[in-house]
């Protein structure tokens, strides 16, 4: 296993800015040594306007990487898939989307997850341990490395594997140094972090200096279905979480996403439809509706288009704003935690299941 300290941690943690006065360079250095890692650059000797010296230094001192790339996966649609291992041998799943200009990194937080989403296979396994801040921005950067010249990065997305707030003390430096001028530059409100609803985790959120936006994974309206959907939601009830959101919102004015999977004849139903738009009438927000892309090994089906048809018409009627998210990466196992876990299992890896929505 590979020791030489993580430039990447050096740079999450702050200790950057020390190490280059330490060398006895001027504080510029750490301005361009940042300007070629946000730019993904794999080795120091890209950093062409270092004095050899200190590339030299760098490259004693430091990694750049320390991850593998195991598999990189590309669709038709332009959707790119990277399954990583880091030295540990822990394997975690990134995404790059394009769809128009935008071009979106999803990351994930966590290796496997604890919360347990009967629908998921990242969750399947559970939890085997949280990621590190440098290695969710190297995530981020093996994301970058895979635009063409020309592309630029506009939307980071928090929506991979794991439950991001259940893993903020490591998630908030790497957003902060990418929302940075230092790092990306990317406003915050192009960076959505999503979460099944932790109360103190969302009023802790709202608290930082960085209004990111808040994309609240619901699945159900009504307090039984979803303990059965989303079990870690047994001991929060949704009127707990909605206060805790409406908090978020009056801390940060972000308009809210609740995300909504739709499994076949489970939550589907324009029953469930009229529960949610009751919930949210009221609220700045914005429901995503994601039909369900059946996991293999899993029960739950996608739900006919009337249905969502049907379920949409109802929550439009109250007045709720509704998108319904497109497929992408139909092709290569693009979603959270489908690539991972046919590695594991070694099946065949390019198949027609999954797709991040
Ligand atoms: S949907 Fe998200 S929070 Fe739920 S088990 Fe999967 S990774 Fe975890």
């Amino acid at each position: 296993m590979d020791l030489t300290p993580s430039l990447l941690r050096a740079l999450t943690d702050g200790t950057f800015e020390a190490w280059v006065v330490a060398q006895g360079q001027p504080p510029f250095r750490r301005k361009q040594v940042e300007r070629w890692v946000a730019r993904a650059a794999t080795d120091f000797e890209q950093m062409s306007d270092l004095p050899a010296s200190l590339r030299a230094t760098l490259k004693r001192d430091f990694a750049l990487r320390s991850s593998r790339v195991i598999r990189h996966l590309r669709d038709a649609d332009g959707t790119e898939k990277l399954l990583l291992e880091w030295p540990d041998g822990a394997r975690i799943e990134g995404v790059l989307l394009r769809e128009g200009h935008r071009r979106t990194i999803c990351l994930s937080t966590q290796v496997g997850c604890a919360m347990g989403c009967v629908f998921c296979a990242s969750g399947l396994e559970g939890l085997e341990r949280n990621l590190r801040s440098e290695e969710i921005l190297e995530q981020a950067l093996r994301l970058v490395e895979c635009l063409d010249p020309q592309e630029r990065l506009s939307h980071v997305v928090v929506m991979g594997m794991g439950e991001p707030l259940a893993n903020l003390d490591a998630l908030l430096p790497a957003l902060d140094w990418m929302a940075s001028p230092r790092g990306f530059g990317i406003s915050a409100r192009r960076i959505t972090v999503s979460t099944v609803g932790l109360p103190g985790a969302i009023r802790r959120l709202a608290r930082h200096s960085r209004p990111y936006r808040l994309a609240v994974s619901l699945h159900a309206a009504d307090d039984t279905l979803r303990a059965r959907i989303v079990p870690v939601s047994r001991s929060t009830g949704i009127a707990s979480l909605l206060e805790a959101v409406d908090d978020y919102f009056r801390a940060t004015g972000r308009r809210l996403t609740f995300e909504y999977v739709l499994l076949g004849s489970i939550n589907d139903r324009p029953l469930d439809a009229r529960r949610l738009a009751r919930l949210l009438v009221g609220r700045t927000a914005l429901v995503n509706l994601i039909p369900y892309n059946p996991v293999p090994g899993l029960p739950y089906r996608t739900p006919a288009p009337t249905a969502v048809r049907r379920f949409r018409e109802i929550l439009e009627e109250a007045g709720i704003e509704v998108r319904g998210r497109k497929r992408k990466g139909a092709r290569i196992d693009a979603a959270c935690g489908q690539l991972r876990r046919r590695s594991r299992d070694g099946r065949e890896i390019l198949s027609t299941g999954g797709g991040v929505e």
